[in-house]
């Protein structure tokens, strides 16, 4: 037991808390909508859940999920090859598949562990990955863990000619060129069409991770294929069961059977770590169809976003623009991000303020997530609550 090193974290958390940049966890006490229950403090507008569509406590979901604990179980205890594969597995996976238009799917435990276990188990040596700068952190840890041999090239965010240049270096051997579908901290679009027709003419892999774009973009919630007509043109689509789809839990890589196949054989979250729980892949499965039977969803998710972006715009607040139905606005510093998000909890309304080392520094935003959850009256009470509080910080009210 080093003294020192104690010594060390409660110094490193010590600054934290002195620079205002500490995290303070919130503890929830029910299901999630468009409000939430929050422990010590009053039931508050929820502006900061990946609960796009408002399934996360739909009966169907939950009825589904009871169904499959009393069928399966409490979990699997075993990782997918010995004997943790079932066949809820199958039906998901097939799911995800023709809803992805793909192949074939395989799922994982959480999306993280899709992107970490994904890249790692395509990419050889002589092989590059080209990664857009604002990607998701497991898809950076998913390019890291490809070892010294794989080329690792970053290209500027959504800069196409930034990737061509990539493309240039990236030598002989196989590419994989990787984005977010909606990128989770601007909540911007990535600009697939042209995307795909660089990696063409490089004869490159594409792979869009679409954990905020399932469920959320696209006309009946596909994602960014579907936003942009270009379903069944991707070569790999990761994304989660943990988001618009439930928020339950779960991950999954999508594309040609050689490629969730490899993923069975070598990917190590797959071969080192329990399979999905099949309470999880029946929530996900049950999602997948209500979304189908319901993709109305969409439409009512955008009708909110574009109503509350309104009355922020009105009240001079402007958010940094995008199609998806995360809204950032951006406030400078980390600590004054922080400030305004508590203020605007001591008045019941939900959302995170991010900073350094989440966004680059002097770009602390308050990131909105709409939910179709969330009711008008609901995203009224928001408005006028950011407005005031936006005001209190000195930020400009027309
Ligand atoms: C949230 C997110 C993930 C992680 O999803 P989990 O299923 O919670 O692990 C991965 N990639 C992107 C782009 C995300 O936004």
């Amino acid at each position: 037991m080093s003294k020192a090193f104690y010594t060390h974290l409660e110094n490193t958390l010590k600054q934290l808390k002195e620079a205002g940049t500490y995290k303070q966890l919130q503890y929830l006490t029910g299901p999630i909508s468009g409000k939430a229950a929050i422990e010590g403090k009053s039931n508050s507008v929820l502006l900061c859940s990946n609960n796009y569509l408002g399934l996360a406590n739909k009966p169907e979901l939950v009825e589904a999920g009871i169904a499959a604990l009393k069928k399966y179980g409490a979990g699997a205890a075993s990782v997918r090859f010995i004997c943790g594969t079932y066949d809820i597995h199958r039906d998901l996976e097939q799911k995800i598949a023709s809803v992805m238009k793909t192949e074939a799917a395989l799922t994982y435990t959480s999306a993280w562990n899709a992107n970490t276990a994904v890249i790692p188990a395509l990419m050889g040596p002589g092989d590059a990955v080209i990664s857009d700068e604002l990607n998701h952190a497991s898809i950076i840890d998913g390019c890291r863990a490809t070892g010294k041999d794989v080329k690792k090239l970053v290209y500027k965010h959504s800069d196409m000619a930034s990737l061509r240049e990539k493309l240039q270096e990236a030598g002989n051997g196989n590419k994989l060129v990787i984005t977010d579908g909606v990128f989770s901290m601007e909540g911007d679009i990535a600009p697939l069409p042209e995307i795909l027709k660089l990696a063409k003419e490089f004869d490159a892999l594409v792979m869009v991770d679409d954990s905020h774009a399932t469920g959320a973009i696209g006309k009946t919630g596909k994602g960014t294929a579907e936003y942009y007509g270009l379903e069944g043109q991707v070569d790999i689509i990761t994304g989660t069961l943990g988001k618009a789809l439930g928020g339950a839990g779960g991950g999954f890589v999508a594309g040609r059977k050689s490629v969730t196949d490899i993923c069975v054989q070598r990917s190590r979250p797959h071969l080192f770590s329990n399979s999905l729980p099949p309470v999880l892949a029946a929530i996900g499965l049950a999602a997948l169809n209500y979304l189908e039977s319901h993709p109305e969803m969409v439409a009512s998710l955008h009708k909110k976003v574009a109503y509350l972006r309104s009355k922020l715009n009105a009240a001079g607040i402007k958010p940094l623009e995008g199609d998806s139905a995360i809204v950032p606005v951006i406030v400078g510093d980390t600590a004054t991000s922080i400030k305004i998000a508590a203020d605007m909890l001591n008045r019941g309304v939900y959302a995170i303020g991010f900073g350094f080392p989440v966004v680059p520094e002097g770009t602390a935003r308050i990131r909105i997530q709409v939910s179709d959850a969330l009711t008008y009256e609901d995203i009224d009470y928001a408005a006028k609550v950011m407005t005031e509080v936006f005001a209190a910080h000195g930020f400009a009210q027309k």
